[in-house]
């Protein structure tokens, strides 16, 4: 996975997807929630995943992670996709208390104590109106504003997440986009930074080691995630 580095001290957090966004200071950063498989590295599979150690940086991570959610572009306001929406806040409330959080203790370090977040709500955003094929700095300048201008949208803090779910491209359904969330959540709390904190510098991050892994959470899927307690994904 591509990795932008960076200099800058820690300050405010905040990422978000479908795109997830990273502020450093007062650079937004744009990580990517879906990769096509060409750009993960050929050992990043089922295979090479029991060599897999994260080790810790330094950087930040999201003691106590608070996800909004954003649903940009017109197609989310009507039935089923503003079904899907709506399952989708569900599901992050229910997941950022679950045991899945509860197993991403073992990242705590000193400073950083990881425990349950909050999900604090969703706006629908029409205008301006991005694709699903958006640059980053499309993303960066809406998030800018909505911030700035649109009351329904938290400003920051050091745990903020902002999911940003662009306009559908195609076929979706909710295990495809709770699996791929949760993946980008774990990410967002133990390598808020990427690369920054709890890393890999074969496999990535705690997702990238047991992509496409998945298991059920409740009544949802969702993606497992690397513990190097257990050597394992799970
Ligand atoms: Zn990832």
């Amino acid at each position: 996975m591509k990795r932008v580095a960076k200099s800058s001290t820690d300050k405010k957090v905040a990422r978000k997807t479908n795109k997830k966004v990273v502020r450093m200071n007062d650079p937004i950063r744009i990580v990517p929630l879906h990769l096509p498989s060409e750009l993960y590295r050929p050992s990043a599979g089922i295979a090479a995943a029991p060599a897999a150690q994260l080790t810790y940086r330094g950087g930040p991570l999201l003691d106590s992670v608070r996800v909004f959610t954003i649903f940009s572009g017109q197609a989310w306001q009507t039935s089923p996709n503003s079904d899907l929406a709506n399952q989708l806040n569900q599901f992050f409330g229910f997941v950022v208390s679950s045991s899945l959080v509860d197993q991403l203790a073992e990242y705590s370090v000193p400073g950083h104590t990881i425990g349950h977040g909050s999900y604090i709500g969703t706006a629908a955003i029409t205008q301006p109106t991005l694709s699903h094929s958006v640059t980053d700095a499309a993303i960066q300048n809406m998030l800018e504003q909505e911030i700035k201008s649109n009351s329904s949208v938290p400003k920051p803090d050091v745990n903020t997440l902002y999911f940003i779910y662009l306009p559908l491209g195609g076929m979706t359904n909710l295990d495809a986009l709770t699996s791929t969330s949760l993946h980008e959540l774990c990410e967002a709390i133990t390598d808020p930074v990427p690369g920054w904190g709890w890393y890999d510098d074969t496999h990535g991050e705690i997702g990238d080691i047991c992509a496409w892994q998945t298991k059920k959470l409740g009544s949802y899927m969702v993606q497992m995630e690397w513990s190097n307690k257990d050597a394992n994904c799970k």
